[in-house]
């Protein structure tokens, strides 16, 4: 293991080339809009001000999974959307049942992404890169770091809009701002807990 190494260091001296090995980790939509939520896209694709300090200063950007992509239906989430406009719903009725299992399930798979992005943290930390940061979203029930959705609260509001008559200013309004609490998201709570399970510390940072 020892001369593996000692090649690796050799090579590394040898091929030493532009990169920084300076890395941060950021959530998917601020690199690609295209996955937040109907009516919450703040830009047509890449947020520039949340990610041109890591670029000037030579960081690379390691972009996560969209851990609501990935747990809840797909890019357009659509196991939430079920709940839209379904206040008069047999759906909406089972709500006391289905939040529970939800939130569990939520839980179980972000869980399970959380270790694999653990993964490649300690991958480029064995290989002598520095994470620089986690770089979450506020006000996002999975993503936020210090401003968080309470997403029980925002459930009535969800099936109680009208289909006909939303538009995103009112649903971000009512369903998102008017619903925000202090805390952490389920996705970045995993991904804290995973790290300090492996006794490993970032930083994380919120946009
Ligand atoms: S879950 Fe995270 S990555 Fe996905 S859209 Fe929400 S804030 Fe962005």
């Amino acid at each position: 293991m020892v001369a593996k190494d000692t090649k690796i260091e050799r090579l590394a001296k040898r091929l030493a080339d532009a990169r920084s090995r300076r890395v941060v980790l950021v959530s998917h939509c601020l690199l690609n809009q295209n996955v937040r939520y109907l009516g919450g896209a703040k830009c047509a694709g890449v947020v520039a001000a949340a990610v041109d300090p890591f670029i000037r200063d030579g960081i690379g950007l390691l972009q996560m999974p969209c851990p609501e992509q990935v747990a809840w239906g797909g890019v357009l989430k659509r196991y939430i959307l079920r709940f839209y406009g379904s206040e008069r719903t047999l759906t909406y009725r089972m709500r006391r049942v289905l939040f529970p299992v939800f939130r569990l399930y939520t839980r179980w798979r972000y869980r399970s992404i959380a270790r694999r992005v653990v993964d490649q943290i300690a991958d480029y930390t064995r290989s002598g890169y520095e994470i620089v940061g986690i770089v979450g979203v506020g006000d996002s029930p999975s993503c936020g770091v210090t401003h968080t959705l309470d997403l029980e609260r925002a459930l009535p509001v969800i099936a109680g809009i009208d289909l006909d008559t939303i538009d995103p200013p009112t649903f971000t309004e009512r369903a998102v701002q008017a619903c925000m609490v202090e805390g952490k998201g389920l996705y970045v709570a995993a991904l804290q807990r995973e790290l300090t399970r492996r006794k490993m510390n970032v930083a994380f940072l919120e946009y």
